[in-house]
């Protein structure tokens, strides 16, 4: 596999095409806004002019796209990649959705001969620059083996969740989870510092400490404390507020779904919900300690 089409070019993407460009696979790229496509043409991308120039010459196609309707639009569009791609194209979609809206897909990729996975990451903006991103794939084991070099050059960490479906399902576990970790981690900070205590002293306690976890060690929402996150610079970039709340929306019809008790994933949605009616949405997810800290 040599010929990539990689679509959506935002704040995983882009850098996730970058280091397969950087690895020597040729890239044809697409997205909506130009200035993306611009920026990987810069880095030795051809650009497609729309998603099925994009893909016809590809042996595998990478999306990495919002959330499940643009997903869906663009594997099952009648313009769109089931219907434009290649004979026997490998399809992956690393975009983070609904898991029976990705065996829906999967299933009209298989109807068309195609193979698919669903390979949602974990690891944030950084990983994705450092290509040291988590894979968690859903669909058959030979496709992944098929995937795997791809995913090797944008990740360090690769996970056969199971079927079709599963890579997502097991995304939205781990994403519920730091939605509710990032709200404690925040809390803890707020009442450390509205008692006197300097939140980088605190934030270096608890790294060490049994409290310590993922937004403590690398993703430290408080302003200054840590360097290269999105804290210290304005909560600009990361993981959006609103693709979170997507992700804790996903949980809570899989909860709803299977009758899963998901009690504090329902309150850490209303938790970004408010944060994101406040103005929080298109800042990054860890800018919720705003309105932790404002209540407080
Ligand atoms: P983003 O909004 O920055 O980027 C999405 C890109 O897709 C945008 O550039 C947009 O223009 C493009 N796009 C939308 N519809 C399109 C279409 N029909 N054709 C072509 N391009 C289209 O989002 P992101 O932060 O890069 O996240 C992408 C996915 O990865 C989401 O599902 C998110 O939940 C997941 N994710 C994000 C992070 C993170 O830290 N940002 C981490 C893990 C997973």
């Amino acid at each position: 596999m040599q010929n990539i089409a990689f679509i959506g070019l935002g704040n995983m993407g882009a850098p996730m095409a970058q280091n397969l460009a950087k690895a020597g696979y040729a890239l044809t790229v697409f997205d909506l806004v130009p200035a993306a496509v611009g920026d990987a043409v810069k880095a030795g991308a051809s650009a497609g002019k729309a998603v099925a120039d994009c893909v016809k010459q590809a042996d595998a196609v990478i999306t990495m796209l919002p959330a499940t309707e643009h997903s869906r639009k663009a594997y099952l569009a009648p313009d769109g990649i089931i219907a434009s791609a290649k004979k026997g194209a490998l399809l992956v979609d690393c975009s983070t959705i609904n898991a029976d809206a990705a065996k829906e897909i999967a299933d009209a990729a298989a109807s068309r001969g195609f193979a698919m996975l669903d390979a949602p990451v974990s690891g944030g903006t950084a990983g994705a620059a450092a290509a040291t991103l988590t894979f968690i794939v859903g669909g058959a084991e030979n496709d992944l083996e098929r995937a795997r070099p791809l995913f090797e050059k944008m990740g360090k960490n690769i996970f056969h969740a199971g079927g079709s479906g599963a890579g997502q399902m097991a995304k939205i576990c781990n994403n519920m989870l730091l939605a509710i970790q990032m709200i404690g981690t925040s809390e803890a900070l707020a009442l450390g510092v509205a008692n006197g205590l300097d939140p980088k002293v605190l934030s270096g306690i608890i790294a060490k400490s049994s409290g310590r976890n993922w937004t403590t060690e690398v993703y430290n929402p408080w302003p200054g404390v840590m360097e290269n996150v999105p804290a210290s610079r304005g909560y600009a970039g990361g993981f959006g507020t609103d693709l979170m709340l997507k992700d804790l929306g996903l949980a809570a019809e899989a909860a709803a779904a299977s009758g899963a008790n998901t009690q504090l994933g329902a309150v850490a949605r209303d938790m970004y919900r408010r944060h994101a009616a406040q103005g929080g949405g298109n800042l990054d997810f860890s800018s919720i300690l705003n309105t932790i800290a404002a209540i407080s």
